[in-house]
């Protein structure tokens, strides 16, 4: 049997689980198509079923591999997508939401996230997805890609303490954010979700992490997502459109670390001593 997959609670109350499903770069190229939907498909029936996705993906192609995939089954899918800063305005983000609604074929999305800072005031970008969420088209917002600094604006001006979550680049190899910003969510109950989790693919090729992996007879890949796993509030959302590589993925939760092993991982990826500014990729 396997181990059930941990379970994140948003500041709303509902849980989500803590593994999730990417999907940058689906939908670039057609002939890919039908894989990419089956491998989202056999993630949702694994579990993995939250979906973050962005209008920015693929120019919108990634939001309409997820509609073909989610078809049928919207309500097993924590639905999650993120808008361009440029589009950020009150008008703006209302005109976007409806365009990804219509390519995600649904009239909800979960969780709508501001891809990173752009010009728009913060404080309009909070007035616009909270009428958002006062007219149904979304559950809740959050934001992707903000430091300690952007988040203590976020909380001054009105509203910004419904943010629900914050996106941000984490794994193994980047734990900036262990020294202030996954704390700073941690103490306020904002989770974190961790994308590039195993960095693109290439923390597979790491020699700690193959050495590693070789004693759990698991994979580097499961290691990286085992590592997320561990920490409180965060999900973690590894991209493939491989069906072994879904499965593999999943069967990360199933790892139990020892306190020994965690320790070489410490010394091989240290965590940070001092402040780095959020790195993004
Ligand atoms: P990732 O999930 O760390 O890695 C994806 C890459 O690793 C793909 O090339 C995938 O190839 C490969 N892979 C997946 N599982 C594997 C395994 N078990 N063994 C070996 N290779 C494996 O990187 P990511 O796609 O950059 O990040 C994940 C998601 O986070 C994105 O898809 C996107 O939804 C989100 N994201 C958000 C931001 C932001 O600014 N908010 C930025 C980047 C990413 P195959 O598909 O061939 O398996």
């Amino acid at each position: 049997m396997r181990d059930p997959i941990p379970t994140v609670t948003l500041p709303s109350g509902v849980t989500v689980p803590a593994l999730g499903q990417g999907t940058w770069n689906m939908g670039d190229n057609a002939a890919q198509a039908r894989d990419e939907i089956a491998s989202l498909k056999i993630g949702l029936d694994l579990g993995m079923t939250l979906i973050d996705t962005a209008e920015m993906y693929a120019d919108g192609g990634s939001e309409e591999i997820v509609g073909k995939a989610i078809e049928g089954r919207r309500d097993e899918v924590f639905l999650v997508s993120k808008i361009y800063p440029a589009n950020a305005s009150l008008r703006g983000a209302v005109e976007a939401c409806e365009r990804s609604l219509k390519r995600l074929k649904t009239d909800r999305i979960d969780l709508y996230l501001l891809h990173w800072r752009g010009n728009h005031p913060l404080a309009e970008t909070v007035e616009a997805f909270e009428h958002l969420k006062a007219v149904g088209k979304i559950e809740a917002w959050g934001v992707s890609n903000f430091d300690v600094a952007d988040m203590d604006e976020l909380l001054g001006v009105p509203n910004g303490g419904n943010v629900a979550a914050n996106q941000v680049l984490y794994n193994l190899a980047r734990r900036g954010i262990e020294y202030d910003l996954l704390p700073w969510c941690q103490e306020r109950s904002i989770p974190i979700m961790a994308y590039s989790p195993i960095e693109q693919g290439r923390l597979t090729h790491h020699p700690d992490l193959i050495r590693i992996a070789k004693t759990y007879q698991a994979t580097p890949a499961q290691i990286t997502l085992a590592f997320l796993l561990d920490r409180d509030g965060v999900i973690a959302i590894p991209k493939s459109s491989n069906p072994q590589r879904i499965e593999e993925n999943r069967g990360s939760v199933d790892l139990d670390i020892t306190d020994e092993d965690w320790a070489v991982l410490d010394a091989a990826f240290p965590p940070p001593s001092r402040k780095k500014s959020l790195e993004m990729l």
